[in-house]
């Protein structure tokens, strides 16, 4: 991979000004932020002598976005960025500590995160997919990529494996295969998945669980995760279960948008809007216009319902859409764009629009440790969103892209 950290001219100074700023929280009374290099030098006051003035009047500076639930490679992280998602949140993938090392030095691709594999046991999700692909290649290797976990000590050993490599945060997998159109996969069970889970946690790393049944929440919160990957889909959380993922205190990515697909709808609404149309490729535009349909029984209502319950039980949502290839199987998601549609889809649940987009920002920043970003304030990283309008009160405007910074870099020639 070719570095492009030259591409950064320490001493430029860009001055955004007449801008309303929502600063990952909130929309604050400051009008102006000041980059420099890589960072955010001020927010407010004056404007240095010899600044680049971009006046961004009826316009909205927001933190550049995070997606906290992806498959990504690297045309993945190309397309999220030319949508102002300046960081992808990988839960299970190819990642090496040195590919991230790399990413993490480009300006023109997001930034990445990510826990290599994912725990699963033998034959268990999501190798169906490779079982069942008509790819002969990804049929023979995929055995190679999957190292299978039964006991409670390979759990051990596998997470240990894992953070030596370099893995940001711990993913397991608790899928019967019952809504994702293959019924019947085998799962890990109680004490394989509790051993997994407590030897993150010895490492210092998260452990986060992929689950769409209340069952599995159940399992995964009993086991202690900190995460859910999904809102499970095929019934409603109970009162008593949205008190307990409450006090465990573990955050959940909804993925409305995997869960929209998943019970029949497609976002081919999405993909004929011209400001994401003019972004992506045919072939994502065609997948993006397909629906999985899996899951057909399943109301997005109910989930919605389940969403909200969380909310105000305060839980931390966080806004992901679990993107990953172009798949038949997996319509309805693309890069960058379904993460705009994720917005949209928590303001359809009942989230206001900033609360919709702190679960973008400052929220998956904190409960990923990003430190960095997520937010505008002095010293942090220029990772930044210009979007035409006002998110704050219109979700849909945050696909009126003006321009995209990722570590003080301008990525694309403003539009006026
Ligand atoms: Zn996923």
């Amino acid at each position: 991979m070719k570095k492009v950290d030259q591409e950064i001219n320490t001493d430029a100074i860009t001055a955004i000004t007449n801008t309303r700023v929502f600063d990952g929280e909130r929309v604050i009374k400051d009008r102006s932020v000041v980059i420099e290099g890589m960072h955010i030098r001020s927010v407010g006051g004056a404007v240095p002598a010899g600044a680049t003035i971009i006046d961004a009047k009826g316009e909205t500076l927001m933190p550049g976005l995070i997606d906290s639930h992806v498959h990504t490679d690297v045309n993945g992280l190309r397309d999220a960025l030319k949508f102002g998602v300046t960081t992808e949140l990988d839960m299970q993938g190819h990642w090496s500590a040195k590919q991230r090392k790399e990413v993490s030095e480009r300006n023109d691709i997001a930034d990445v995160r990510s826990p290599g594999m994912g725990i699963t046991p033998k034959g268990g999700h999501p190798t169906q997919y490779m079982t069942s692909s008509n790819n002969l290649l990804i049929r023979l290797l995929f055995p190679f990529f999957f190292r299978f976990v039964q006991t409670p000590d390979e759990a051990v050993k596998f997470v240990d494996k894992q953070v030596a490599e370099g893995a940001d945060y711990i993913k397991v997998f608790i899928e019967d295969g019952s809504t994702v159109g293959f019924p019947g996969l085998p799962v890990l069970d109680d004490e394989t998945l509790r051993a997994a889970v407590k030897e993150a946690h010895r490492l210092n790393k998260m452990a986060i669980a992929h689950v769409t049944t209340l069952k599995g929440g159940q399992q995964a919160i009993a086991a202690g995760v900190d995460g859910l990957a999904h809102l499970f889909f095929d019934r409603q959380p109970t009162p008593e279960f949205v008190a307990a993922i409450s006090s465990s205190g573990a955050f959940v990515i909804p993925t409305l948008v995997t869960i929209s697909t998943a019970v029949g709808n497609n976002a081919s609404a999405l993909a004929t809007d011209k400001r994401v149309s003019s972004r992506l490729s045919r072939k994502w535009l065609e997948s993006l216009s397909r629906s999985a349909n899996v899951y057909p029984q399943g109301n997005l209502n109910d989930v919605y319902a389940g969403v909200m319950a969380l909310h105000k039980a305060g839980v931390d949502i966080l806004a992901g859409c679990d993107v990953s290839d172009p798949l038949p199987i997996l319509g309805g998601l693309a890069h960058g764009a379904s993460l705009h549609n994720e917005l949209q889809l928590l303001v359809a649940a009942g989230l206001t629009p900033i609360e919709a987009l702190r679960a973008a920002t400052a929220t998956p920043a904190r409960r990923f440790g990003l430190g960095d970003r997520g937010r505008i304030a002095p010293g942090a990283r220029a990772d930044l969103l210009l979007v035409d309008g006002d998110p704050t009160t219109n979700i849909s405007d945050t696909l009126s892209i003006r321009a995209v910074w990722r570590r003080g870099v301008q990525l694309t020639p403003r539009f006026n």
